[in-house]
């Protein structure tokens, strides 16, 4: 690796791998690794999936949703209603679109829901394991899924969760995404974005989203904002919601329980924590935990600018 530059703002960073470097014009976190992302993403889904055979997966579902519950009441019901109207609006903007494709779909349980409820809606996944599994479950909607990151047609709406941030190459998959898009197409992403100021190398040792080599960049919304303008993408919509199992899984990371990096589930058992009576006030420890990010929900439209097409946009 020669010159590092910021993935969002392009910004020189300082060189370095296997560690998060901040930039300083954007605030957004780098990681590079020698092995790449996708290799380094499989690596980890790949050992989870082999290991979910031994894992004792005993839940804490009923204490985790009590807790949760009073969170969002007493700290954060403004933020949750706000962020659960985007969703929403998102959800009857896929129905609505005349294509849209989720890219990264995963398990597919969006996928099959949307399709369900009647959205003309195509799936994507680099893994080929995902895209036979979904055609294993639902032969009906066979047709539906293809390996890959990009449609051979043009689409009105992408959705993508939880992937972008896995990126190491967020400006090719943009590059695709202008090149599929129709005219004032849209682009809806899903991801955990930095929130907190001045953030330190120490505070993101103790925070789960970040999650080495898997998230290859947090993002600051105005890191965000400024990449997704240089494809022509201006945010629209956005909310954001600090979950608040990002909270209890930071509390079990100062706590030591390391385990919940490969968990990666706020009520699923993990190695050393046996107790109830541990668990329950670590739940209510929670509520007064740091979290560095907030789930984030955006809204961009393509082309959404009328500005007369300059030498700078080649
Ligand atoms: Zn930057």
């Amino acid at each position: 690796m020669t010159d590092q530059h910021c993935r969002a703002c392009r910004h020189p960073l300082e060189t370095g791998l296997d560690r998060y470097l901040f930039c300083s014009n954007c605030g957004s976190a780098n990681y590079f690794s020698a092995a790449g992302a996708e290799s380094d993403n499989c690596a980890y889904f790949n050992a989870l999936h082999g290991d979910t055979g031994r894992r004792p997966l005993f839940q804490r579902q009923q204490f985790y949703h009590a807790c949760e519950a009073r969170y969002v009441r007493w700290f954060a019901a403004g933020e949750r209603e706000g962020f659960t109207a985007l969703l929403e609006e998102i959800e009857k903007r896929i129905l609505a679109a005349g294509i849209a494709v989720e890219v990264g779909f995963g398990s597919g349980a969006e996928l099959k829901r949307l399709l369900d409820a009647g959205a003309n809606l195509y799936g994507l996944d680099l893994a080929d394991t995902a895209v036979d599994a979904f055609r294993r479950r639902h032969p009906d909607y066979a047709g539906r899924v293809a390996c890959g990151t990009r449609l051979d047609r043009p689409v009105d709406l992408v959705y993508s969760n939880a992937l972008f941030e896995h990126l190491d190459r967020p400006d090719h998959f943009l590059t695709n995404l202008a090149a599929t898009l129709s005219p004032n197409g849209v682009l809806v992403l899903r991801l955990p974005v930095i929130t907190a100021r001045n953030v330190t190398l120490d505070a993101t040792a103790v925070d789960i989203n970040f999650w080495r080599p898997c998230h290859r960049v947090l993002y600051t919304m105005r890191g965000l904002a400024q990449l997704l303008e240089r494809y022509g993408f201006r945010i629209i919509r956005h909310a954001a919601f600090h979950y608040y199992g990002y909270r209890v899984m930071n509390r079990m990371l100062q706590a030591g329980y390391d385990d919940i990096r490969q968990v990666r589930n706020p009520y699923h058992s993990m190695r050393g924590l046996q107790s109830d009576k541990t668990y329950r006030l670590l739940l209510l420890k929670a509520f007064f935990t740091r979290t560095l990010c907030a789930e984030m929900a955006i809204i961009a439209q393509h082309g959404a600018d009328d500005r007369e097409r300059g030498p700078d946009d080649a």
